[in-house]
């Protein structure tokens, strides 16, 4: 008998005691089924308790029910990853480990042995006369059979043979029931890559050669590459060498559905199992991939952010795509950065990573100055594909049909009469954010969260964005009834009505959340637009990322000011990168880009270093500033959220927080708190929300605050009801 210490997925940050009730040593990292007030629980063995410890009272004990598995779930690297994350990111192991792994496992499912049962005959069976069975022809049958080959267990149907059958030859001794493992599929041998390769600028060799030199060990690779770059195809020929030692790769993508040309390359180059990891599997899918990997089945497993999770049997390196995509950061629960626990990854599998992006991360150039990432540049367009021709179209004072400028209007009209294809960025879907009575003048503005409604026209629904309150309009204004209802301001789907009256002959191709819900249709606008005719897209910032549109030549950003003047210094940052990779998506193949950026401050600082001197000027600039002003990457962040329906008891407890915190780092000159401040969205779903911010140069200072202060934080009485959580190294303020 054992007495272990087992993590519970549950928001409490401590492990639980119990009798292991068999003589075998316990495995670390097994799933076992425990009781747990009056329920039954999955844990995962973390520990071994000793047994010597005079603090544990056997008695008072509970016993574990259920043994689940006979080997652990996760691999070294992977379990010392996570029990560091929770200790990081402050969330319970429980919380961590259980996200790390699929739902099924997670509801207890056994994951069942890699092995079919087969009936084979036996000596007896050979040899006996086969007419003693004459007065059982079913036998007879079986026997027959089994004397040219073994019969696996589930198959017998398809001849007609029931089990009983099989079980009466077996009584008699003539055939057996064995268990047969399966073999692994094993890709290696019959690797094969097509040769038919573009052939390579001076910039990919560099980078091709740099990192296959050194492929064989940790390396934080940053592959900092200019939109249309060929980025991919450095990722594709470094895969070589790793497959080739049949070694695995993992491949993290901001998002599966926007990245089928990249997983189409990877098919057409290699001849090895691809397998994807995405919201859209449904639970044995997933397990099924995760089984796979964990066996060295895969050869390339690629997924979006917690496919970093996945285990890997050989894993040789791991690629982040777009690496600066906000959507490696996990918001709700466990808040980790899937790009820091990769990088962190790598480095204890001993492997190389490279990190992918036109537009890095301020904090990822960061890393290359303080020289713990190498950089790569690819600045040059592949190909013949020219650098794009910028323009900035000042608002002021213009008339404006739909959100689209006279002149954005007569450019468009001149790219679809050259046969091309136009796309209108707008981040804001919907008909317009704001819809009023022309008669009683009541705006609709969503109680839940203080925000305005947007009107959905063509679901005669007016929708809060921030939680989803649907509200009807078919019978008019809900005050008085009258059918005048005005939209002010613009959204995609009014645009798209707007296009569809200007250009009545062109395909107009609108891509959002409300055109894409239905499984598959965002890879059915895609080969649309890749059909090549002309049309116009207008979309949100699902068209912004990676996609590879050869006969789109003029792109426009209708409407971008609100990201100059936003209050979370990040803003700018992710406006950059958001211009730089929507102007990215013009003229990737042979013809000319052009790029519009319409605004009402064309001479604002930060257009024009970026529009003149391109991404890392900006990139250069913006982390100089936020060095003077000691904001990240040069100092760290820590964020306590608060939440709760009584605005009162979110400040306060938030107060008594920030004294706290302050009693307890009283010689700390370096340590400086903003807040209790208001979210950015004070309200969401009837929930007040507030920040307390912290921040301090040094890492390591500001996690012994905060490791110091948790006990007493957690017995403050408002944190009963109100909910706190903890963001470290926020992306969102
Ligand atoms: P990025 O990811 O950097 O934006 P991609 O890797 O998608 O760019 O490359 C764009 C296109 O250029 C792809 O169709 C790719 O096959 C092609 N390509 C890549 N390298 C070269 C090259 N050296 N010469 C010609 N075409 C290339
Ligand atoms: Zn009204
Ligand atoms: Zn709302």
């Amino acid at each position: 008998m054992f007495i272990v210490q087992v993590a519970l997925p549950i928001p409490i940050h401590r492990l639980f005691t119990y009798i292991y009730p068999k003589d075998i040593q316990p495995v670390i990292g097994g799933r076992v089924k425990v009781p747990f007030g009056n329920r039954k629980m999955i844990g995962i063995i973390v520990s071994l308790y000793d047994n010597n410890n005079s603090n544990i009272q056997e008695k008072r004990l509970k016993t574990i029910e259920e043994i689940l598995d006979k080997e652990s779930l996760f691999d070294q690297s992977l379990w010392n990853i996570l029990k560091w994350a929770s200790d990081y990111y402050h969330s319970p192991l429980g919380e961590v480990l259980n996200h790390a792994i699929p739902t099924l496992l997670r509801q207890g499912k056994l994951i069942s042995k890699h092995s079919k049962l087969l009936w084979q005959i036996t000596k007896k069976g050979i040899c006996i006369n086969i007419e003693n069975l004459k007065n059982a022809p079913k036998q007879q049958q079986a026997l027959n059979l089994l004397r040219k080959k073994s019969l696996f267990f589930n198959d017998i149907n398809q001849y007609n043979i029931t089990n009983q059958v099989m079980k009466s030859l077996c009584i008699k001794g003539l055939c057996t029931l064995k268990e047969y493992n399966l073999p692994t599929q094993n890709w290696c041998n019959n690797l094969t890559i097509q040769h038919e390769k573009p052939i390579l600028n001076k910039e990919q060799i560099t980078a091709i050669e740099s990192i296959r030199k050194e492929d064989k060990h940790y390396v934080a690779w940053l592959l900092a590459g200019i939109t249309s770059s060929g980025k991919t195809e450095v990722y594709l020929q470094i895969l070589e060498n790793i497959l080739i030692r049949s070694q695995q790769a993992l491949i993290l993508v901001p998002e599966i559905g926007l990245t089928i040309q990249i997983i189409n390359a990877f098919r057409k180059r290699f001849n090895v199992p691809i397998d994807l990891l995405h919201s859209s599997l449904n639970n044995n899918e997933r397990l099924s991939v995760w089984l796979r990997a964990k066996r060295g089945e895969s050869a390339i497993v690629i997924g979006t952010r917690s496919a970093l999770f996945t285990p890997l049997a050989r894993l040789g390196i791991i690629i982040i795509d777009e690496e600066h995509d906000n959507s490696y950061k996990q918001q709700e629960g466990w808040k980790y950065q899937a790009r820091d626990l990769a990088v962190f990854r790598a480095c204890q599998e001993n492997i190389p990573i490279v990190l992918g992006s036109a537009t890095p991360a301020l904090e990822t150039l960061h890393n290359v100055i303080k020289g713990k990432y190498r950089q790569l540049s690819l600045m040059k367009r592949v190909g013949n594909a020219k650098l794009v021709l910028q323009q900035v179209i000042d608002l002021k004072g213009l008339a404006l049909i739909g959100g689209l400028s006279q002149v954005l209007i007569k450019k468009i009209q001149s790219h679809l009469y050259a046969k091309n294809q136009v796309l209108l960025f707008l981040n804001r879907r919907g008909f317009s954010p704001l819809v009023l009575c022309h008669d009683c003048s009541w705006i609709a503005e969503c109680h839940n969260c203080q925000r305005r409604f947007t009107l959905h026209q063509c679901k005669n629904q007016i929708i809060c964005h921030y939680c989803n309150n649907t509200k009807s309009i078919h019978n008019g204004c809900p005050n008085c009834n009258s059918k005048n209802l005005i939209p002010v301001g613009v959204g995609t789907e009014q645009i798209e009505q707007k296009l569809n009256k200007l250009f009545p002959n062109i395909k107009i191709i609108r891509i959002d959340q409300d055109t894409t819900r239905k499984k598959n249709a965002l890879g059915k606008y895609i080969a649309k637009i890749n059909n090549g005719e002309p049309c116009i897209l207008i979309g949100t910032q699902m068209i912004t990322k990676g996609h590879h549109f050869p006969d789109v030549t003029l792109v426009s950003l209708l409407n971008v000011d609100g990201a100059l003047f936003s209050s979370d210094f990040r803003a700018t940052e992710r406006f950059a990168q958001l211009y730089i990779q929507v102007a990215g998506r013009a003229g990737r193949a042979e013809k000319q880009g052009e790029v519009l950026l319409q605004t009402h401050y064309p001479n604002h600082p930060l257009l024009k270093i970026l529009l003149n001197r391109g991404y890392f000027s900006f990139a250069e600039k913006t982390l100089m500033e936020r060095k003077s002003v000691l904001l990240p990457p040069w100092t760290n962040h820590a964020i306590f959220r608060a939440e709760y329906f009584d605005n009162i008891k979110v400040i306060q407890l938030l107060q008594k927080l920030r004294n706290l915190l302050e009693n307890n780092s009283l010689n700390d000159k370096l340590i400086w708190f903003m807040g209790p401040s208001p979210c950015l969205q004070p309200k969401i779903n009837k929930r007040w929300r507030w920040n307390l911010l912290i921040q301090h140069p040094s890492r390591k200072k500001l996690q012994e605050l905060i490791n110091k202060s948790l006990p007493s934080i957690n017995i403050i009485p408002e944190t009963r009801k109100v909910k706190l959580t903890i963001d470290i190294d926020p992306t969102e303020i």
